[in-house]
C-alpha cells in the first residue's frame, strides 16, 4: 500500500493536488475537510457539532475527527492505499493514524509537505472565499486564525514525520501541474526505494 499524508497550511492546494494523485496512483482520498462539510450540509450530529468550530477557523476536538477517519478507512477494506487530506492536524491525530494504520498491518509511506508563503496563502483563500461558498474563507479574520491554529498546532507534526524519516517538503508555489510533477517525483522516488 501506499499512504500519502498531504502536509500543508490552509490555501496550499493540498484538495487540488490530491485529485491529481488519486486519479494517477488509484488511491482513497480521505478529506476530513469536505468529510466534515457533508455532514454540515446534511445537518447530521457530527456536522452541527463541527460547524461553529469550522465558521470560527478552529479545529474540531481531536476525539471526534478521529472517530470520523477511523470509520472512513474501515469502510474501505479494498484500498490499495489512502491519501489524507487536512489530517492529521495534531500530534494526538498523526498518533491515532499510525495506530490505525497499524492494525492495517501498513503505514504512511510519505508526508508531502506543500512549501506555500503565508501572503501568498491569503491571496488564494480570499480568491477561492468569492465563488467557494465556505464562511471560513470569506473573512480574513478567520483566515488569519486558521494560519495560527497551522502555525501552532499543525506544523510541528513536520517534525513528527521527520523523525521517522518520512518528511517530504515540496515548493507549493508555480502552476497546478508544475506542482504536480514535484509530487510525483516524491512519491516515484519513494515507490522505488520501498518495493
Ligand atoms: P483548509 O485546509 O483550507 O483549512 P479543510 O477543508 O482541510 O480546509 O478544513 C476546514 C476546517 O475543517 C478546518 O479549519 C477545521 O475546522 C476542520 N477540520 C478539517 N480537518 C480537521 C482535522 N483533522 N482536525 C480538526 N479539524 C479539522
Amino acid at each position: 500500500m501506499i499512504n500519502i499524508v498531504i502536509f500543508g497550511p490552509p490555501g496550499a492546494g493540498k484538495g487540488t493536488q490530491s485529485a491529481k494523485l488519486l486519479d494517477k496512483y488509484q488511491l482513497v482520498h480521505i478529506s476530513t475537510g469536505d468529510l466534515f462539510r457533508m455532514h454540515m450540509k446534511e445537518e447530521t450530529e457530527l456536522g452541527k457539532k463541527a460547524k461553529s468550530f469550522m465558521d470560527a477557523g478552529n479545529l474540531v476536538p481531536d476525539s471526534v475527527t478521529i472517530e470520523m477517519l477511523k470509520d472512513k478507512v474501515q469502510a474501505h477494506p479494498e484500498a490499495r492505499g489512502f491519501i489524507f487530506d487536512g489530517f492529521p492536524r495534531t500530534t494526538q491525530q498523526a498518533e491515532a493514524l499510525d495506530a490505525l494504520l497499524s492494525t492495517l498491518s501498513t503505514s504512511i509511506s510519505v508526508c508531502l509537505s506543500l512549501q506555500v508563503p503565508d501572503e501568498e496563502l491569503i491571496k488564494r483563500l480570499l480568491e477561492r472565499g468569492k465563488t467557494s461558498g465556505r464562511a471560513d474563507d470569506a473573512n480574513e479574520e478567520v483566515i488569519q486564525n486558521r494560519l495560527n491554529v497551522y502555525m501552532r498546532e499543525t506544523s510541528p507534526l513536520q517534525d513528527f514525520y521527520q523523525n521517522q524519516n518520512k518528511l517530504s517538503a515540496v515548493n507549493g508555489v508555480g502552476t497546478v501541474d508544475e506542482i504536480f510533477d514535484r509530487l510525483c517525483e516524491s512519491i516515484d522516488k519513494l515507490s522505488a526505494q520501498t518495493v
